[in-house]
């Protein structure tokens, strides 16, 4: 779609130096992170609290205690849940290990990943019983690309992390290859490792559609679109968000000359925005809208601040909840 701004003025009449304030649309939560929190939501309006949570449900402190609230209970590993209570696996998705232990304790759990992490992992399947490799693009350690790996036996899969990686990794012999990739990778960075894959094997396997997803894709385009005009880009978002942290960067790369991340309004240090005339805020899809507006009080405690909203894509998608708690 069209690029849409939407201004919306404030003039307090306070004296207050004036700050313009690009709001990025879309940003914060996704179809996959909203879903994932009404699991637990729902967990624990059906089932009672405790429930348990295997991993921080999203990548967001202020979501995963105000689900603590609630009577939600996050854990590591499976080890630590109880027999007799449910369990939640998290939207990033888990290795087959882990619903597979559940089921042999008899463990009641409900599975939040997102179906884009879901629809992935059947693709890595897909390749593997037709006899390929797979290459994976994505983050060491993260755990989407934990789940991802864990889909397939040891061996099937090898993690390509960066373009020079790409050039250099080795991969078995003789077999055909395949590629997928973790959904909140930077869409350029991406392009390059995929690029340098193709030029060394050129018979790879590609996926039939784009697996970065609608909102990593969409989050990134809005950022592009403000960060030519913004002094400064505030991403709110977590330091283990993996598309928040692709924020700053291509906050960064798009002509922004400073990008930060914050995860709380308080956080943010407003002398960074003393003397600017406009900057740019955003948020990661595990950032719920209420952190914005907290970042928006806490400008206004120094400037009058007129927002312009630019959107560049409008979303609609919704995921339902697993069968049994629709309804
Ligand atoms: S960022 Fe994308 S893949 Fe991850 S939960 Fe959201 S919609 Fe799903």
């Amino acid at each position: 779609m069209d690029q849409i701004t939407t201004a919306r003025p404030i003039a307090d009449g306070s004296g207050k130096p004036r700050l313009n304030v690009l709001l990025a649309g879309p940003r914060g939560f996704c179809a996959g992170v909203d879903r994932a929190i009404k699991i637990v939501e729902e967990a624990i309006r059906r089932y009672g609290a405790p429930v348990y949570v295997r991993h921080e449900i999203v990548h967001n402190r202020f979501v995963v205690e105000s689900l603590e609230r609630q009577g939600a209970i996050f854990v590591e590993e499976l080890d630590e849940v109880p027999d007799d209570a449910p369990v939640v696996f998290s939207a990033h998705g888990v290795p087959k290990a882990v619903p597979a232990e559940a089921s042999r304790r008899k463990l009641f759990y409900l599975d939040a990943t997102c179906p884009l992490v879901s629809k992935v992992h059947r693709e890595a399947e897909h390749h593997f019983a037709r006899g390929r490799h797979i290459l994976l693009i994505g983050h060491a350690g993260h755990p989407e690309v934990v789940g991802t790996m864990g889909q397939l036996p040891d061996g099937a899969v090898t993690l390509v992390e960066d373009e020079e990686h790409a050039r250099s990794v080795p991969v078995p012999d003789g077999m055909p290859l395949a590629f997928i990739t973790q959904t909140t990778l930077s869409v350029d960075d991406t392009a390059g490792i995929v690029a340098a894959l193709r030029e060394r094997f050129p018979g790879v396997h590609a996926p039939a559609k784009e697996d970065i997803c609608y909102a990593t894709t969409n989050r990134q385009a809005a950022v592009k679109a403000i960060a030519p005009r913004a002094a400064l880009m505030v991403v709110v978002g977590a330091p283990n968000s993996s598309n928040s942290l692709r924020l700053v960067e291509v906050a960064e790369r798009a002509g922004c000359p400073k990008a930060v991340m914050v995860q709380r309004g308080r956080d943010l240090d407003l002398s960074l925005a003393t003397g600017l005339g406009t900057i740019g805020i955003t948020a990661g899809a595990s950032a719920p809208e209420v952190l914005v507006e907290e970042v928006l009080a806490r400008l206004r405690e120094r400037f009058d601040v007129a927002i312009e909203e630019v959107v560049v894509a409008e979303e609609r998608i919704t995921f339902k909840l697993p069968a049994g708690l629709n309804a």
